[in-house]
């Protein structure tokens, strides 16, 4: 080091105007790939207006470009539009009935006024939902290049059981907020709002949302900062979403698992208790198992979802029946949506081309969550119970794991095939590497891809050979 050093100042003197230009690029280009660093930013004001049923939302989004390429726009999905009409809506036919216990109620976003670069600018909704909205940039945003895109839109919100909507009981704000496609192959993602899975791909960025609603309610997201009389304050990092859930209604638990906390919003004080153990456990257990939790905070909040559970970074929405239910569904689903904080929220991956890599993890997860914490009968009861049908089933025979969303028409074979089987995938890898060899390449696969979009292959990588070779087995329907 000294050696180095010395020479630079030799190297100084003789050569101080040279130095002094190269000096200024060094710094210049450190400032650039400093910048290239640090995540895109939402900064989001939201106010619910409960007598229209509708979020008035003023959305700042702080870019960088990364693609690589010169961009001339950026497309946003802008999901709340998916709900406009009854046809394609985004459910399953089986769960339409459920979703719309009152009939259809449309919802959509009406955009307002979009500005780039601090002037108003054109944009363009497009797909078939009309849930890609096209922002023009006043200018070609060169790699490495930054803009501020404001959007003023008002989100009017459905009467329905579904990811976003209005109940008697509460208010469920996910997929409201307008976020960045992926960015792939040159080009933004342009992925419809499919009725099957969780058809979203996208990047971590930093969320900063203010939320304004009637005092009377109690509201729930992720990076809960600050509470004042009907105006609520969340901040988090490394978000690839972002959702919050109100109720008048909502008894609250907390408790610190480690440091984080864990906040459980339910309505009764039994149920907030209830999803609040199992959620501190299921992150006790995870944790042991993989590796830190991402996040700060976590919050389990009961609604009215009838599909039942659904998980966002640092905060998952449960369905209020299944703290009423009594028959343990309520532990299961809240098992399997904490460990989504690992194989998804941390660990992004391609919901539809390849669903299996967040949901088969989830539920083996969930499995091993039973064996921690009731022990192996447990876990096996489960396996011969949950899994080992999907293995059996004939009408699944040949057909690999690896499948992507549009190749499912019912929730029923999805389930079977990308949980199930996917579960018995992870099982299969598990007895082959032995226990250790097999957790210790979930924490690596954990370690190496947090906060990314991890492909197959890197899935593979953690592995090793011989667990990569069976598993493209198993995604190919060559296993069982
Ligand atoms: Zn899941």
């Amino acid at each position: 080091m000294t050696d180095k050093r010395e020479a630079l100042v030799g190297f100084l003197k003789k050569r101080k105007a040279l130095l002094a230009g190269v000096l200024l690029l060094a710094a210049l280009s450190a400032l650039l790939a400093r910048a290239g660093g640090r995540s895109d930013r939402y900064i989001v004001e939201a106010e619910y207006d409960e007598t229209a049923q509708e979020l008035r939302v003023r959305e700042v989004f702080k870019y960088t470009n990364r693609t690589g390429q010169a961009l001339e726009a950026l497309c946003f999905n802008l999901w709340p539009n998916a709900y406009a009409e009854e046809k394609s809506a985004p459910v399953a036919n089986s769960e339409r009935q459920q979703a719309y216990p009152d009939g259809f109620s449309a919802g959509s976003a009406r955009v307002e006024e979009v500005r780039a670069a601090g002037k108003e600018t054109g944009y363009r909704l497009e797909g078939a939902q009309r849930t890609l909205l096209k922002v023009q940039l006043p200018f070609t945003l060169r790699p490495m290049g930054s803009v501020e895109v404001e959007l003023r839109y008002t989100v009017a919100l459905p009467r329905t059981c579904l990811r976003m909507g209005v109940s008697d009981t509460d208010v469920r704000l996910s997929g409201v907020f307008a976020t960045l496609c992926a960015f792939e192959d040159g080009e933004f993602r342009t992925d419809a709002y499919a009725p099957l899975g969780d058809p979203f791909v996208s990047e971590c960025a930093n969320w900063q949302v203010t939320l304004t609603a009637p005092q009377s309610y109690v509201a729930a997201g992720t990076g809960l900062a600050e509470t004042d009389q009907g105006v609520w304050r969340f901040a988090g990092e490394h978000l690839r979403d972002f959702a919050l859930f109100l109720s008048k209604d909502y008894c609250v638990a907390q408790q610190k698992a480690g440091d984080v906390t864990v906040r459980s919003f339910a309505f009764t004080q039994e149920g907030a208790e209830q999803a609040l153990d199992t959620a501190v456990q299921a992150l006790t257990v995870y944790e042991g198992l993989y590796g830190a939790y991402p996040y700060d905070d976590y919050s389990v909040c009961a609604g009215q979802f009838c599909i039942g559970g659904m998980e966002y970074p640092g905060v998952v929405l449960i369905d209020d029946a299944l703290y009423r239910s009594g028959d343990g569904m309520l532990e299961f689903v809240i098992a399997h949506e904490t460990a989504h904080q690992w194989w998804y929220a941390g660990v992004g991956s391609d919901q539809i081309r390849a669903p299996w890599q967040d949901e088969a993890l989830a539920e083996y997860s969930t499995l091993l969550y039973y064996e921690a914490v009731y022990g192996a009968e447990s876990f096996d009861s489960l396996y011969q119970s949950m899994v080992r049908p999907a293995t059996e089933n004939m009408a699944l025979a040949g057909v690999g794991v690896g499948q992507s969303l549009d190749k499912f028409e019912s929730a029923a074979t999805y389930d079977a095939l990308v949980y199930r089987k996917g579960a018995a995938m992870l099982h299969d890898l598990r007895v082959a590497l032995g226990n250790d060899t097999f957790l210790e390449a979930m924490r690596r696969y954990y370690r190496d891809n947090l906060f990314t979009l991890a492909r197959p292959e890197d899935f593979f990588t953690a592995l090793g050979e011989q667990g990569a070779q069976r598993a493209a087995q198993w995604l190919s329907g060559e296993r069982p």
